[in-house]
């Protein structure tokens, strides 16, 4: 099928994420190869946000397509068989988690994951109320979109009752008020811990963070905070559930990014990079004393294709290409590189802040670098910018072949974990030549 009729059958038939459905102009991907796309005009893209922070691998990664051309010979078997690719993958997830994390469940994606971390906090705390921050991202179905504390949110509220949310710390806004980070986040964990008092701590299932907030503009937690959060979690017996979905499998420099911080949570949510995104899979992971309340209670969830055998497979091939490329290591050496080229940008007019944990980055716009006044206000309907400074921005950096998003005033920078050194100041010389032009579009 050619381009143009591609292109026009999408328009006409397909309802595409998060935006207006008129008068859209999706690209087709005619082509891909490691970091890069190519779309219908044989335009070459640098894929810089790893398609949706899951190709990180890149494209078309030996060994994936290798499995993919071999899971034709799998069997297919319900949740209820035991197979050897799901056996496997469980294995080595638990593995790659935090030492207390003790069994996989299986799900296809990130919200689905989180809504059964949900459902197992509350059956085994017997709390109903789930906390969650303001400036995050869970997932758009009904119960992940009332977790989500920034305007993707609105498409599911009203919200049933048990939604908590509370408010995170954001030190690019707030630092000069505070001493230290220890301080900030002294601060905010105390506010914290007077509003699960307010609400009656025994009536709380969870506490839900993602673990470095993704899509939101990768918010580094300052020092100190996400262990204050599994403190107050374990002083007053609730779930501490870390979504993982954006930061697992490598992407922080880490396995998973709580491992930066010394904590060990209840539930960690994963997706995305759990096969690279070459197929949908997602899970929870279950730490060992909830894993052991549902030996003897029955555990109340189930979905048809949890733990396919033929995507766990791809799940095998994935975490096999991650051991062989050695990517902790490797995503560890380009973040140097790429924090280099940040911190670069900061000379530029409107570049607020840049922040970086392995090969997960995020450049913030700002109009006026002393107020901090952001380019979007935070809350801002989702798109709502596109005819705006944002839109313009990304629409420069897409015609220099710099392919990512924004999330208002934020805009991602999170490449496939294979990504070369060469390769970064490549693609980052094309992100401040889009600066430059920006500048001359809005010289006030
Ligand atoms: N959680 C986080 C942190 C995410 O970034 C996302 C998606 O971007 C989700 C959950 C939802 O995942 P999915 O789109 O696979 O449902």
């Amino acid at each position: 099928m050619d381009s143009t009729t591609i292109k026009q059958l999408d328009q006409q038939f397909v309802i595409q994420s998060w935006s207006k459905q008129a008068n859209r102009d999706a690209k087709v991907v005619t082509h891909s190869d490691g970091i890069y796309f190519w779309d219908q005009n044989n335009k070459k893209y640098f894929d810089m946000n790893a398609q949706l922070i899951y190709a990180n691998l890149g494209h078309k990664h030996p060994r994936i397509m290798n499995a993919l051309a071999k899971i034709n010979q799998l069997e297919i078997s319900a949740p209820g068989f035991a197979s050897a690719s799901k056996s496997k993958l469980a294995k080595k997830i638990v593995e790659l988690a935090p030492a207390n994390m003790a069994k996989v469940y299986f799900t296809t994606a990130g919200a689905e994951s989180n809504e059964q971390a949900m459902k197992m906090a509350k059956a085994v705390t017997g709390g109903y109320k789930i906390f969650s921050r303001y400036r995050s991202y869970h997932g758009s179905t009904f119960g992940a979109g009332n977790l989500t504390g920034e305007s993707r949110r609105l498409g599911s509220e009203p919200s049933p009752p048990g939604f908590v949310k509370f408010d995170m710390p954001y030190v690019y806004r707030e630092y000069q008020q505070y001493t230290s980070e220890q301080e900030l986040s002294a601060q905010y964990l105390t506010r914290l811990e007077r509003q699960i008092n307010c609400e009656g701590p025994e009536t709380i299932a969870a506490l839900v963070i993602e673990t470095i907030p993704g899509s939101n503009g990768v918010l580094l937690p300052p020092d100190g905070y996400i262990k204050g959060i599994e403190t107050l979690c374990r002083r007053y017996h609730i779930m501490m559930i870390c979504d993982e979905v954006m930061s697992g499998f490598g992407r922080s420099g880490e396995w998973f990014a709580c491992n930066h911080y010394d904590v060990e949570p209840d539930l960690i949510t994963f997706a995305k990079g759990v096969t690279g995104g070459y197929l949908p899979l997602g899970g929870v992971i279950l730490s060992e004393q909830v894993a052991k309340h549902f030996d003897t209670n029955h555990f109340s969830s189930g979905a048809t294709y949890s733990g396919h055998p033929l995507v766990c497979e791809i799940g095998n091939a994935a975490i096999a290409a991650y051991e062989e490329l050695d990517t902790i290591n490797h995503v560890k050496r380009m973040e140097k590189v790429l924090g280099e080229r940040l911190q670069r940008l900061l000379a530029y007019k409107y570049v607020g802040d840049v922040r970086i944990k392995g090969l997960f980055a995020a450049v913030e716009l700002v109009k006026n670098k002393v107020t901090k006044e952001p380019i979007i206000d935070y809350g801002s309907d989702y798109g709502k910018d596109t005819q705006g400074y944002m839109g313009a921005f990304t629409k420069l950096l897409s015609e220099e072949g710099f392919s990512t998003f924004n999330h208002e005033s934020n805009v991602l920078i999170t490449p496939p974990l294979t990504i070369t050194t060469a390769e970064i100041h490549e693609a980052m010389d094309l992100f401040e030549k889009a600066l430059v032009a920006f500048e001359e579009l809005y010289p006030e």
